[in-house]
């Protein structure tokens, strides 16, 4: 099931090529790989430079789950 991670009352869609579209009403609309997707799940709270990520306005990719996990 795919939902923002950090948000029970999201929903999302998943997509091809391993993606899902989250929609979020406290993050908003974005796109992650589903990989991403899953590390996240581990957080209980977002990383701080989680805003600006999803703000940036393209696929979120493990890269920066990755960057934002070490961060
Ligand atoms: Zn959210």
């Amino acid at each position: 099931m795919n939902k923002c991670p950090f948000h029970e009352d999201s929903s999302g869609v998943e997509q091809k090529g391993e993606l899902a579209a989250i929609q979020c009403p406290h993050c908003g609309d974005y796109r992650i790989s589903s990989v991403a997707l899953a590390q996240l799940k581990r957080c209980v709270t977002p990383p701080s430079g989680w805003p600006s990520a999803v703000a940036r306005k393209r696929v979120i990719s493990t890269r920066d789950t990755q960057a934002l996990l070490t961060s």
